[in-house]
C-alpha cells in the first residue's frame, strides 16, 4: 500500500534532498506573496534588482506606489503591494512573540489578511515559522490523483498527510519542494512516464 511517507522516500531518492528556501522570516514571506501567479524565476529576478528584501520597518515606511513600482514585473502589483504591507505590519507586530501562539492561531490570522490564501498562509507557516501545515496545491492534487487516490477535498489531503507523517516542518517543506520538482519535471499535465522514477509505484503510468 502506497503510504504518505513511502512515496516522500521515492521522491527524495528521484530528487535528491531540496535547498530550504530562506533562513530570513520576513523574505519568504515577502516572496510567498511576490510568487502568487507567477513563475519563480520572476521572482528571483524582481528581488534581485531590488538589491534584496526590505525590512518589514522600510515596506510601512514606503509609499505603497514605490512598492508597487518594484514588484510590477510579478504581476497583479497593486493587490501584491497591498498584501506585503498587511503582512509587514503583522510580521512586525507579532516578531519575537510568534513562538507563544499556535499553528491554528497564526494560520487564522494569516487567512484573515486580504491577499493571502490558504496556500500562501501554508508556505509561510512551513518555510518562514517551521511549523507542519501541509502546502496543497494544484501540484499536490494532481500528484496525489495520479497515485490512485481519490481524495473529495483538501482537507482529506490534509489528514491523510497528517496523520501519515511525522509532524515536523523540515519534512513537510522538503515534501512541498519535492512534488514541486516532480510535477514539473515529469508529471506534468501531460506526463512524461517514460522519464519518471515514480514508474514502478504508479497505477497511472503510460507505457
Ligand atoms: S508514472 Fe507518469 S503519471 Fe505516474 S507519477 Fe510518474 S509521470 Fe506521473
Amino acid at each position: 500500500m502506497l503510504t504518505a511517507y513511502k512515496i516522500y522516500t521515492k521522491l527524495l531518492s528521484a530528487y535528491g534532498p531540496p535547498e530550504w528556501w530562506s533562513d530570513d522570516p520576513f523574505t519568504v514571506i515577502f516572496q510567498a506573496v511576490l510568487v502568487q501567479n507567477t513563475a519563480w524565476e520572476n521572482v528571483v529576478m524582481t528581488t534581485e534588482a531590488m538589491g534584496g528584501i526590505p525590512s518589514p520597518g522600510a515596506i510601512l515606511a514606503m509609499a505603497e506606489e514605490e512598492l508597487q513600482s518594484l514588484i510590477r514585473p510579478c504581476g497583479f502589483f497593486r493587490a501584491k503591494a497591498r498584501t506585503i504591507r498587511s503582512l509587514a505590519a503583522w510580521w512586525d507586530g507579532i516578531r519575537g512573540d510568534e513562538s507563544s501562539l499556535s499553528t491554528e492561531e497564526l494560520r487564522k490570522q494569516l487567512l484573515s489578511i486580504k491577499g493571502v490564501g490558504e496556500e500562501t498562509a501554508d508556505v509561510i507557516l512551513v518555510y518562514a515559522l517551521h511549523r507542519p501545515s501541509f502546502i496543497i496545491d494544484a501540484y499536490t492534487r494532481r500528484m496525489f490523483s495520479r497515485f490512485g487516490f481519490q481524495f473529495r477535498s483538501d482537507p482529506e489531503i490534509r489528514s491523510f498527510l497528517d496523520e501519515g507523517l511525522e509532524a515536523d516542518a523540515g519534512l513537510y517543506g522538503s515534501y512541498h519542494w519535492l512534488v514541486l520538482e516532480h510535477c514539473k519535471a515529469v508529471c506534468r499535465k501531460k506526463p512524461r512516464c517514460a522519464e519518471c522514477g515514480l514508474r514502478t509505484i504508479c497505477p497511472s503510468r503510460v507505457q
